[in-house]
């Protein structure tokens, strides 16, 4: 009997192991797909509960969805949580984006360098800043500050611990999709927060965003707490 010949063999036919060989096979693979039961997918373990990009990916039509759910929390077993706050009723958000430019000059006898200005309704009120930094991000952190301490002196008390930037498909070249991950802290907490764009000023303005936002968030939680 011949030896078949794969490039790929992916072992087990769930979620993960599917997409898998889907996306091996796509880009020309000779793919195997192996699953221990007889019947691929099965067992299937749903509860009932679907995040939208799937319902798009596989055209699922409307007629099944029962309810929608537009947020939530997720805790995980360290004691870490990420909450998606922005969609519920009574959030208030304690700031909001108008608009923000980034400038990135490379200039005889002072090198590279950013600026950066931003544009921030903060309860009503339009905050203008400008900073500089070495990079884009690092203007963009520092005319956030600049806007938001004022009002938020806890910001004093954020430090980002962690910068990760990651190519999600590379075969799209210098169009590929940047995912950005930030970890902030504070002198008790460590939050972990994520922006995904084309764009990687973007990407990172977005982790950027949310982990001060979470951070504002949490300490605003907290005091309440204390009250
Ligand atoms: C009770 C329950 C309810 C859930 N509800 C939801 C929900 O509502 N919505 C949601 O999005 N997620 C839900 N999940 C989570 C979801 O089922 C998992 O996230 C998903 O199945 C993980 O996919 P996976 O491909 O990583 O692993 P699995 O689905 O576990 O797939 C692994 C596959 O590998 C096969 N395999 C293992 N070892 C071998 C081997 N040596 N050789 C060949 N094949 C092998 C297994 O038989 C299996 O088919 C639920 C999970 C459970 C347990």
């Amino acid at each position: 009997m011949p030896r078949p010949d794969f490039d790929v063999i992916v072992a087990g036919a769930g979620p993960a192991g599917g997409m898998a060989a889907r996306t091996a096979a796509a880009v020309g693979l000779r793919t195997a797909l192996v699953e221990e039961h007889e019947q691929p997918g099965l067992p299937a373990h749903c509860s009932g509960k679907l995040q939208l990009h799937a319902f798009r990916e596989f055209d699922l039509p409307a007629s099944l969805v029962m309810n929608t759910l537009r947020a939530g929390a997720f805790y995980s077993p360290g004691g870490a949580v990420f909450r998606v706050r922005r969609e519920e009723a009574d959030y208030q958000p304690p700031f909001e984006l108008v608009d923000y430019v980034v400038t990135v000059q490379n200039r005889q006898g002072r090198g590279t360098f950013a600026e950066a200005n931003v544009k921030i309704n903060i309860k009503g009120e339009i905050v203008h800043t400008a900073a500089e930094g070495n990079g884009p991000v690092n203007a963009l952190d520092a005319a956030l500050r600049k806007a938001l301490t004022p009002l938020y002196p806890q910001m004093n008390e954020f430090h980002l611990s962690d910068y990760k930037v990651r190519i999600l498909d590379g075969r799209n070249g210098t169009a590929a999709t940047t995912r950005v991950l930030i970890d902030t802290r504070n002198s008790h907490h460590q939050w972990g927060t994520v922006g995904a764009s084309t764009n990687i000023i973007e990407a990172s303005w977005q982790a950027l965003l949310d982990s001060v936002e979470y951070g504002l968030w949490e300490a605003k939680e907290e005091a309440e707490a204390h009250v």
